[in-house]
């Protein structure tokens, strides 16, 4: 099939290409994200192959229709950057990857409170200039900690996994409880309780309606003073300058971002020449007790052949007229 695949960087084309040997689809490699503008791109090309950061709007998938495309391969899990809906209605078929390595997510997100916690950040810089003092880097034991997940799907289960070991006290939060936590002794509780009672929370659910903002005012207020936020999940989960003011009055006392609801201008490119021009973000990385990390959670070498090898499968298979069990259908936007 020949594929339009955009936001695409060196690694990808390096994992797209050694997989494609069994597929031998025509990929054409573009560097430009997905926008209005860059549609045009896809002009001639069945099926456009997308990540995170790509836009799908109405418009876009009115207009990629218009042009011929008939699928939407988005090459991550998360969906809420398609309006399925429209695609639907226009007969795009929209397919995506499920789980490529819901490790690679957890142990990242693991990582993020470890090194918030142990100042590891501040300490590898310290240690660099000959200054070996203890001063501003005490932590706190892992242990008997409690730590709240909210979202208890592929990626929640491997990190409540991982803080069992650690021997955390674990809550969650997810309308659909997963027995095999609970087997472990994690305990299902209201919003209200995990924010009460936990000295860490850490988001693993969607981005949707239901859940845009979960983090904001109204939430930071019922927390514990010096709470620990870690967000690998979606920007959007978090209203940003609400918890700006919360770092500021200690409310929040360590932060961990993988990602940002305005990432799509800044993630995945080198900037370091440029002048920042988002005042949210750039407060954000004034504070000591802050890690952001550019959306690099899934990037590991086992998950990026997950997502070359599920990515052309769900290609191959359309092209078929196969069923494709990681189609994206109105029905996952219901629940
Ligand atoms: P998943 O579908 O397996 O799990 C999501 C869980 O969230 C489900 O159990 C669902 O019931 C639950 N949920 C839905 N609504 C909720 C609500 N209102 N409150 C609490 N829980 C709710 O998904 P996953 O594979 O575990 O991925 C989770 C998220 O991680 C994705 O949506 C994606 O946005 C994000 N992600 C980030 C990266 C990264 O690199 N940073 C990589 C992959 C995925």
């Amino acid at each position: 099939m020949r594929v339009a695949m955009f936001s695409t960087k060196g690694y990808d084309k390096t994992f797209f290409q050694a997989e494609n040997r069994n597929h031998n689809h025509d990929i054409a490699y573009l560097e430009a994200r997905l926008t209005a503008e860059t549609a045009k791109l896809a002009d001639g090309y069945p099926a456009v192959c997308v990540f995170v950061n790509d836009i799908l709007d109405t418009s876009i998938l009115d207009d990629l229709a218009g042009k011929g495309v008939t699928l939407i391969a988005l090459r991550c899990a998360g969906f809420n950057n398609v309006d399925i809906k429209a695609a639907h209605k226009l007969g795009v078929k929209v397919v995506r990857v499920p789980a490529y390595s819901p490790h690679a997510v957890a142990e990242h997100t693991v990582g993020l409170m470890l090194a918030l916690n142990r100042k590891i950040h501040r300490a590898y810089a310290r240690v660099r200039e000959g200054n070996f003092a203890l001063e501003g880097l005490l932590g706190f034991d892992m242990r008997g900690k409690t730590v709240g997940i909210i979202g208890t799907g592929k990626i929640g289960q491997c990190v409540a996994e991982l803080l069992h070991g650690f021997g955390c006290r674990l809550f969650a939060h997810d309308p659909y409880p997963n027995q095999k936590l609970v087997d472990i002794g994690v305990e299902y509780v209201s919003l209200r309780d995990m924010f009460s009672q936990s000295d860490i929370i850490t988001l693993h659910c969607p981005l949707m309606p239901e859940t845009y903002h979960i983090i904001d005012d109204a939430a930071i207020r019922m927390m514990k003073h010096g709470v620990m936020l870690i967000n690998t999940s979606r920007g959007a989960l978090i209203d940003t300058p609400d918890v700006i003011d919360a770092l500021k009055d200690g409310k929040i006392g360590y932060l961990g971002l993988d990602v940002y609801e305005e990432e799509g201008d800044l993630f995945f490119e080198d900037l370091s020449d440029k002048v920042i021009q988002d005042d949210v973000f750039s407060r954000l990385l004034t504070f000591p007790n802050v890690i952001v990390t550019g959306h690099q959670a899934f990037f590991t070498s086992d998950a990026m052949k997950s997502i070359a090898k599920t990515t052309l499968a769900n290609i191959s298979k359309v092209e078929k007229g196969e069923q494709c069990e990681n189609e994206v259908t109105v029905e996952h936007i219901k629940s």
